[in-house]
């Protein structure tokens, strides 16, 4: 790293690598191996998973939670836990990852984009209701970089439409609407615990759910068709195996503890940090300040770009000299879901379709993603994104 030049040749502004990711101490290692000495190494036999489950689902103000493999097997579970298939159609985001929409296309269900809202990135309530036909079942919000989608104007449409709200939390552990975590506050929420997030096992997802007859068919469809009460071979509805090893419940309950430091910590220095790019770095603009959010995860700082800020280069050109400048957990994020060929063909719709959705065109095109772990570092590592950012502006200017 050292050896690379910055985009005027000289010396990086920054030499040192952001916080570490993922943290660790001896409490995972105590955690895995006790785990591995007790012998009990699935969760029908150990007791970690189910721990994990309640401690988790407790957390965020939820009273079942339904641990899986992944963030995208627990959006699924849950869409076809709630009854959604074939023929349905669900409102959602373009503006995230894949999963939100392929678990929704693997129910059989057709997802419906409905653009999001400048300055959040996240669904557009107003334009949600002309979206809806006679075959919408579901909306689902994401919480995206862990901001709380507009829970009161999606709440509303769903309950005059009467239909069912998956959030997808997958990036807001933690993260409070009005007071309240998110998750539980439609009929279910799916969180993600892939190696990247922030709270994290390598992989894993919990369906979370104040609704017990949801949560006991997501228990059921997870555990191969079960039900509770019933025998070992009594199988009530097809299911899948999407139950978690022991070490992963091991691993999650250690991380859980760890969360609320962490997320105080990146509250804190996103705080500091966009104070410092409203300041001092014309043409970023962070996301709209919105008091109905109480906690953020913080899963990404998304910030706007300007190219007229910057002597007209690119937002790409802009990512390329930061990271030759040493701010490597800078990214570009998301290409809209609705131009995604893979999304394109299960739509079995031509690839170049002219769809209208300009708000996350735009945030696809102007869009600059900070990493989680930026802010679990001190305030020099903030500063140091400035500095970057300043010199590259005085380098184009
Ligand atoms: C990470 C993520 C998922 C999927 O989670 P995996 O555990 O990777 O399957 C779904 N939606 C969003 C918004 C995510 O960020």
């Amino acid at each position: 790293m050292t050896d690379k030049l910055a985009i005027d040749g000289g010396k990086p502004v920054r030499q040192q690598p952001f916080h570490p990711w993922p943290v660790f101490d001896q409490s995972e290692e105590k955690a895995l191996l006790d785990v591995l000495r007790s012998g009990k190494w699935g969760m029908l036999d150990g007791t970690r998973v189910t721990e994990f489950e309640k401690q988790f689902a407790n957390f965020h103000d939820a009273q079942y939670g339904i641990c899986v493999p992944n963030g995208t097997l627990a959006l699924q579970l849950a869409l076809i836990a709630l009854g959604v298939g074939p023929g349905d159609e669900v409102i959602t985001t373009p503006y995230t990852f894949i999963a939100t929409a392929s678990s929704i296309l693997q129910t059989g269900a057709c997802p419906v984009f409905v653009d999001i809202q400048p300055g959040s990135h996240n669904i557009d309530p107003d334009l949600i209701e002309s979206a809806i036909t006679p075959l919408t079942r579901a909306i689902v919000p994401v919480h995206l970089s862990g901001r709380p989608a507009d829970m009161d104007g999606i709440l509303a449409v769903a309950k005059k439409h009467n239909l069912f709200v998956l959030e997808d939390a997958c990036q807001a552990w933690g993260s409070e609407w009005r007071g309240k975590k998110v998750g539980a506050i439609g009929n279910a929420g799916a969180f993600s615990f892939q190696s990247s997030k922030n709270i994290t096992a390598g992989e894993g997802g919990i369906v979370i759910t104040n609704d017990e007859a949801l949560s006991e068919r997501c228990w059921s469809i997870h555990n191969v068709g079960r039900i509770r009460a019933g025998a070992w071979y009594q199988h009530e509805v097809l299911g899948w195996n999407l139950r978690l090893p022991e070490w992963e419940g091991a691993i999650l309950q250690v991380q859980l503890a760890r969360l609320p430091r962490q997320l105080l910590r990146r509250e804190e220095s996103v705080n500091y940090l966009t104070r410092l790019i409203q300041a001092e770095i014309p043409g970023l603009t962070p996301p709209l300040a919105d008091d109905r959010i109480t906690a953020h995860s913080h899963h990404l700082l998304i910030l706007n770009f300007q190219p007229a800020a910057f002597g007209d280069h690119s937002r790409n050109e802009f990512v390329d000299a930061m990271s030759a400048e040493g701010i490597t957990p800078i990214s570009k994020g998301y290409t809209p879901l609705h131009k995604a060929p893979a999304i394109r063909r299960a739509l079995g719709e031509p690839l170049n379709a002219r769809q209208s959705l300009p708000v996350a065109e735009h945030a696809g095109q102007a869009s600059l993603w900070l990493n989680q772990n930026v802010f679990l570092g001190t305030h020099e590592d903030m500063e140091s994104v400035i500095e970057a950012a300043k010199k590259i502006q005085r380098t184009w200017d």
